[in-house]
């Protein structure tokens, strides 16, 4: 008797106990076929057919690349970079110590090797603790994005400068948003999304759009560029190949660089 029991009991929690598990588990549908299509869309509300998005493992903290990221700059070399000077292309000659890279005034604008057209960007300066100059002579350096679209680079704590020349202006065109920058000698980042333009026949169909945070804080949602970086007159396009290299500017001052990465971004669309 006391073994049969047993055996009940056994096979009690045998039914029982699955039963529970199943009872905290539940399930969905992973997708429809007869919801409403989207609007402008081919696709039907929560569509069972419609492509997933591809994994990306972010970075352990944030700010550090996710797995789908080129880094440019991991604070070790200069293998990426290559220079621009007056006198022609050069091996990029800035100063790396201390896991950054710090212009060395005069040795030229750094321009990468990979080229690029739409783009995530995350990039982190610090312009020079020490205050030897004003207005664009504090900290000025640049992303040249395609080399010739620059979001400014600049010391801006307490700092007067035209508005659209202090950091995070699209430079010459658009003041930023707000003022977030941190003081000098701090590291401030960039977190940029670049739309790159589009040409046609030698005209311009599309113009580029940018969208920028420093420090976390943004600074243009998604702003139309009106032509490449100039100093005292309106800049223009130039037609241009479709990927162009990113550009950091030597504007005669030892500012800072690390921690730059890029994603190629194809095409804003959703899938
Ligand atoms: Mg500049």
């Amino acid at each position: 008797m006391k073994v049969r029991t047993l055996v009940a009991v056994f096979l009690l929690c045998a039914v029982v106990v699955p039963g529970q598990e199943k009872k905290g588990y539940r399930t969905s549908p992973v997708g429809y076929s007869d919801t409403p299509v989207l609007p402008g869309q081919k696709w039907r509300v929560h569509d069972i057919a419609r492509p997933h998005p591809a994994v990306v493992t972010p970075g352990a903290k944030p700010g550090d690349p996710p797995s789908d990221a080129i880094v440019l700059f991991d604070g070790k070399d200069l293998s990426h970079w290559t220079a621009e000077t007056k006198h022609g292309p050069a091996a990029a000659a800035w100063k790396v110590e201390k896991g950054y890279m710090e212009i060395v005034p005069g040795s030229g604008t750094l321009v990468s090797k990979e080229k690029f057209s739409d783009i995530q960007l995350h990039i982190e300066w610090a312009a020079p603790a020490a205050i030897t100059g004003d207005s664009q002579w504090r900290g000025n350096s640049g992303i040249l994005i395609m080399n010739r679209y620059e979001i400014q680079v600049l010391d801006s704590y307490h700092n007067l400068t035209y508005a659209d020349g202090q950091a995070g202006a699209i430079y010459g065109q658009w003041p930023p948003l707000v003022n977030a920058a941190r003081k000098p000698g701090e590291w401030q980042s960039y977190d940029i999304v670049f739309e790159a333009p589009k040409f046609e026949g030698g005209r311009l169909v599309k113009p580029a759009y940018a969208t920028v945070f420093l420090n976390g804080v943004l600074l243009h949602n998604r702003k139309e560029i009106i032509g490449r970086m100039a100093h005292r007159v309106v800049g223009t396009y130039a037609p241009h190949a479709a990927e162009e290299p990113l550009g950091l500017q030597d504007h005669d001052t030892p500012v800072r660089y690390r921690n730059i990465w890029v994603r190629r971004v194809k095409g804003y669309d959703q899938p």
